[in-house]
C-alpha cells in the first residue's frame, strides 16, 4: 500500500512530489498523455523566461529534466508506465496500469493538457495530420526548414510557435479567425515586427489538401466569406488545449470544459484525491504556477496522511 501515487511528470507533478517526498511518492510518469511523452508540455516548447531562479530564460527540456532528477534524488520512485484507470474502495484508491495494479492512500492527478488541433477535411490521420500538419512546432518545425508553413490562432501559444517557426521556415502566416488578437500585447508586437511573418485575419481554415504532403490550404475570409487558397508545405495548430482527463471516468468532478474542478488548495470532491497544474487551470497554464499547485497539494496529501495516522 502506498501512502501517495503522482500521475503526471509536468512541473506540477514533480513539485507535488518534492513536497510530499517524505511519504515515499510513486510517480506514473507516462508513457504517452494525449499527444506528449513524459515531462509534458514543456518538453514541447523552448525557452521558458519566467520561472524564477534563471536570470537568463531556461529551456523547457532542461527544466524537466533537473526537476525529474530532483525527484529521484529526493527518494521518488518514478515509474514509466501509463495510468489507464483509477477507482476508489473502502478508502483506497486502485490505480491500473495495463493488467497491473497498485493501491493507495491519496492520489494527486498532474496529468497537464493536450494541444488542440481542427478536425476539417484534409487534417485528420491518415489525410495530412503529420504530413505536413501537427500541433507542436518545437516537435516537428525542422522539417520546414526554407519552406513555407502557417500557423492557427490568436493566443501566446499560436504567438510562440510562430516566432519560433520564423527561425527555421521561409515565411510564416500566422491565421487567426478574428481581428483582435488574445497573446499578450508584447508578443504579438514581436511578431508584427517578425520579417518573414504574415498576419492574415479575419480567417479561418476550411480543409487541406495535397499529394503525398501537405501543399495548400482553403481558407475562409470571415468578413466576406470569400474562399482563397494558400500554398504552404506545413500547418500548425496554435489553438489552445484539452486537459488529459478521460482516464478518470467520472472519478472526481470535471467543469464544463472537462478541467477537474478543485478547491484552491488542490482538494477534488473525493477525499484522499487531489489534482494540480493545468488539468485544474485553464486560465494560467505556466510552469510557475503549476509547479506552486502541485507544492501545495503534496503538502496536502501529506497533511491528509498525518491526520489519519493520529
Ligand atoms: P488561448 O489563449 O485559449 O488561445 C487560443 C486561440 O486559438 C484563440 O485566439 C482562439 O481564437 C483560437 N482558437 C480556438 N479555437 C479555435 C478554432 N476552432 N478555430 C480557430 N481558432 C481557434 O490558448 P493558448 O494560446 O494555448 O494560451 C492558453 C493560456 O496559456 C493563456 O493564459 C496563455 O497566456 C498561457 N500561455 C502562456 C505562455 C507563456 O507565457 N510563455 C505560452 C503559451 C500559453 P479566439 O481568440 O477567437 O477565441
Amino acid at each position: 500500500m502506498e501512502s501517495v501515487i503522482i500521475i503526471g511528470s509536468g512541473p506540477a507533478a514533480y513539485a507535488a512530489a518534492l513536497s510530499a517526498a517524505e511519504i515515499r511518492p510513486v510517480l506514473f510518469e507516462g508513457t504517452i498523455v494525449g499527444d506528449i511523452g513524459p515531462g509534458g508540455q514543456l518538453t514541447t516548447t523552448t525557452d521558458v523566461d519566467n520561472y524564477p531562479g534563471f536570470p537568463h530564460g531556461i529551456q523547457g527540456p532542461v527544466l524537466m529534466e533537473n526537476m525529474k532528477n530532483q525527484a529521484i534524488k529526493r527518494g521518488v520512485r518514478i515509474i514509466s508506465e501509463t495510468v489507464t484507470s483509477v477507482s476508489k474502495e473502502n478508502e483506497i484508491f486502485k490505480v491500473k496500469v495495463d493488467e497491473k495494479e497498485y493501491v493507495s492512500r491519496t492520489i494527486i492527478i498532474g496529468t497537464g493538457a493536450s494541444a488542440k488541433r481542427l478536425y476539417v477535411p484534409g487534417t485528420r490521420e491518415g489525410e495530412y495530420w503529420q504530413k505536413g500538419i501537427s500541433a507542436c512546432a518545437v516537435c516537428d518545425g525542422f522539417f520546414f526548414s526554407g519552406l513555407d508553413v502557417a500557423v492557427i490562432g490568436g493566443g501566446d501559444s499560436a504567438m510562440e510557435e510562430t516566432q519560433y517557426l520564423s527561425n527555421i521556415a521561409k515565411k510564416v502566416y500566422l491565421i487567426h479567425r478574428r481581428n483582435e488578437f488574445r497573446a499578450r500585447a508584447d508578443k504579438l508586437e514581436k511578431i508584427k515586427n517578425t520579417k518573414n511573418v504574415e498576419i492574415i485575419t479575419p480567417a479561418e481554415l476550411v480543409s487541406a489538401h495535397g499529394d503525398d504532403f501537405l501543399k495548400y490550404l482553403k481558407l475562409k475570409n470571415n468578413e466576406t466569406n470569400e474562399i482563397f487558397e494558400l500554398k504552404v508545405d506545413g500547418l500548425f495548430f496554435g489553438i489552445g488545449h484539452n486537459p488529459n482527463t478521460s482516464f478518470l471516468n467520472g472519478l472526481v468532478e470535471l467543469d464544463d470544459l472537462g478541467y477537474i474542478v478543485t478547491d484552491k488548495y488542490g482538494h477534488t470532491n473525493l477525499s484522499g484525491c487531489f489534482a494540480c497544474g493545468d488539468v485544474q487551470d485553464h486560465i494560467y497554464r505556466q510552469a510557475v504556477t503549476a509547479a506552486a499547485s502541485g507544492c501545495i497539494v503534496g503538502n496536502e496529501a501529506l497533511k491528509y496522511i498525518n491526520s489519519k495516522n493520529e
